[in-house]
């Protein structure tokens, strides 16, 4: 009951305050490690820049992002939301996280895939352990909440590890978008 009273002063708290407004591109030297990991997974160049609003409180991200507060960042289109700076642990990570997903939107892929490959490029899940969920494939992630998405993150992460031991990226592409 706690954190929905602090929720629900920091919802009161934001037509006050307001967001910043920021850019990433992939050519930040705090991302290089990533950068070369998205390249070497899919044989393809990584280059773009990005906006970054960085909500001033909990309550802003979740009405920016629409998304649950809960979560760390989001994406829309070219647009990456965050938490307050103070909430993310890790913030390249988070950025690279987030751009992963913009880069991948191209290739029109399930998202559980997506995902799968985005955690793949982080390594956000190595020596973790989260509950294994069952046929992902057919699991909406849109309503899911806290405890849920991160079962279904880690899943994603597991079943695409599996699948980049037999597959390349490009034959993944043709298997599972040609699929849908
Ligand atoms: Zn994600």
């Amino acid at each position: 009951m706690k954190r929905v009273v602090i929720v629900s002063f920091l919802c009161a708290s934001i037509l006050l305050a307001g967001y910043t407004s920021s850019h990433i591109g992939w050519d930040s030297r705090e991302l290089s490690v990533y950068r070369s990991a998205l390249e070497r997974l899919t044989g393809r160049t990584v280059a773009g820049t990005y906006n970054v609003i960085i909500a001033s409180s909990a309550g802003e991200f979740s009405r920016l992002s629409r998304l649950g507060y809960w979560f760390v960042a989001a994406t829309h289109g070219d647009t990456i939301y965050l938490q307050p700076l103070s909430l993310i642990p890790d913030l390249a990570r988070t950025l690279a996280h987030e751009m992963s997903h913009i880069f991948f939107q191209r290739f029109d892929l399930p998202y559980w895939l997506e995902e799968g490959l985005v955690c793949t490029i982080t390594g956000e899940w190595v020596g973790r352990e989260e509950p294994l969920l069952e046929n992902i494939e057919e699991l909406d992630h849109t309503g899911m909440d806290f405890m849920t998405y991160r079962a279904y993150s880690f899943s994603c992460w597991r079943r695409v590890g599996q699948l980049l031991r037999e597959h390349g990226f490009n034959e993944l592409i043709s298997r599972f978008v040609a699929a849908q």
